[in-house]
């Protein structure tokens, strides 16, 4: 699953960052997660980074992106090694 940061979030900066793919950006009120760069941070780290640094917990997964852990490992080889 890509995940997805909910309306509590405080917009203190932290994550965006984080992100390896660069999936995290400023949108109209709230930091957003575009689900096609989302890949759990599967291929670079072991946990969701962002997650890992959020201070209020605010970023959960999508239930309307349902991923498997391959699906996840292709959208990483496809994000970042296929030109
Ligand atoms: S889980 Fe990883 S890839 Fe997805 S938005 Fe968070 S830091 Fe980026
Ligand atoms: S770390 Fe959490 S509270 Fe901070 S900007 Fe990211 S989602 Fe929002």
């Amino acid at each position: 699953m890509a995940l997805l940061i909910n309306n509590r979030c405080i917009n203190c900066d932290m994550c965006e960052p984080e992100c390896p793919n660069e999936a995290i950006t400023m949108g109209a009120n709230i930091y957003e997660i575009n689900p096609d760069k989302c890949t759990e941070c599967v291929g670079h780290y072991e946990q969701p980074t962002c997650v890992a640094v959020c201070p209020i917990d605010c970023i959960k997964l999508d239930p309307n992106r349902l991923e498997s852990e391959d699906l996840l490992y292709e959208k990483f080889v496809e994000l970042h090694f296929e030109i």
